[in-house]
């Protein structure tokens, strides 16, 4: 066993992923698979705002990294046919930035912005009256004689992702008229998104290999496509070279993704909080500080999965591992037999 556990699975972007993602990425709404309700309610908004002339309303994406939130900020804009300006939170340091893009976009474009939990106070304020009025309050001068002069700006749709809602102000939030929370995939979803990515890059898969990946990939297309990877790599090293079962469960099990697509670090936290923490309530900090990973992927990615399987809950004074965590892990707990 590796001492640092492999982090491949987790819905991370790296370097290599970028270049894949954007050939198998879907760009209409019928390759979007999944997410059925989202989808047939933005096709109707969108529908709406053409036939009325007007920008689309605000439409803020809610959800874990890896369900396809950039993937349908991108959609609407080639549904709508207009352009899109990417950015994210982090990088809009400077007021300045975020006025510069505002004027350049073009009449009905989308301005997307990751991460929007993330954008600083001052790029948030900046934020409030373009979404409102399509307007810039811009200050001039200094001290009393600084005065406001209002720009118009064109009519523009802001489209904001997040992997925590509860981040967001509450103003900021207020002022989407479309907020869209999404859910993990479901097997058979990700199952079909596997055979479509196999199909678009040419690697040969048996369907039921495809469905054990879809099991296994936490309900996260990024994760499906990711493992898809892997797989073919050791079916063109170890196999074939066509993807079967075989050398699925033998990939995976190389990979240590368990039977519920569970990888090392996910077992690794439900192990700290019972044996050192004796089953919880542990802060995040400590958490994160004891196995050695960032908060903010522990809450993004790891601990979202965990609670929609029932191994952890998250209490006021911290996460708390739950009796089938302990039975998944083959522990006892103290005084319980089972
Ligand atoms: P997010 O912005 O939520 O982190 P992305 O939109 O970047 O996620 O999606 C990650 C990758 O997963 C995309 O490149 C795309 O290939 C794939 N993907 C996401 N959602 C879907 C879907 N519904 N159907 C097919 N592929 C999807």
């Amino acid at each position: 066993m590796k001492d640092v556990p492999e982090r491949s699975v987790t819905p991370r972007m790296r370097e290599e992923d970028i270049g894949f993602e954007t050939s198998v990425r879907p760009r209409s709404f019928d390759e979007f698979i999944g997410q059925q309700r989202i989808k047939e309610n933005l096709k109707v908004f969108i529908d709406a705002a053409i036939k009325r002339g007007e920008a689309l309303d605000h439409v803020l994406f809610c959800g874990p990294p890896g369900l396809g939130k950039t993937t349908l900020a991108h959609i609407i804009a080639n549904t709508l046919g207009v352009d899109i300006r990417v950015t994210s939170g982090p990088v809009l340091e400077r007021p300045g930035d975020l006025a510069a893009i505002l004027t350049n976009l073009e009449d009905r474009g989308i301005l997307f912005i990751d991460e929007i939990h993330r954008l600083p106070r001052i790029a948030e304020e900046i934020l409030y009256p373009a979404m409102e009025d399509y307007q810039l309050d811009i200050v001039i001068g200094q001290g009393p004689s600084a005065r406001t002069v209002k720009l118009n700006l064109p009519r523009f749709t802001l489209i904001g992702a997040t992997t925590r809602t509860g981040l967001l102000t509450s103003p900021l939030r207020d002022r989407f008229g479309v907020i869209n929370r999404l859910e993990y995939y479901s097997p058979d979803d990700l199952e079909k998104i596997i055979i479509r990515s196999a199909r678009i890059l040419r690697i040969g898969i048996d369907r039921d290999a495809a469905s054990e990946i879809a099991r296994r990939s936490r309900g996260t297309p990024r994760v499906a496509n990711r493992l898809l990877r892997r797989v073919r790599d050791f079916a063109e090293v170890k196999g074939s070279g066509r993807i079967d079962r075989d050398i699925t469960v033998m990939a995976l099990g190389a990979m240590e993704i368990d039977e519920r697509g569970l990888d090392s670090m996910d077992r690794k936290l439900l192990f700290t909080i019972i044996k050192k923490f004796g089953g919880g309530p542990v802060g995040v900090e400590t958490l994160a500080a004891s196995i050695q990973e960032e908060k903010d992927t522990i809450e993004d990615v790891y601990e979202p999965f965990l609670l929609q399987e029932g191994l952890i809950e998250r209490t006021s004074r911290g996460r708390v591992a739950t009796r089938l965590s302990y039975e998944y892990l083959g522990i006892e707990r103290e005084g319980e037999l089972f």
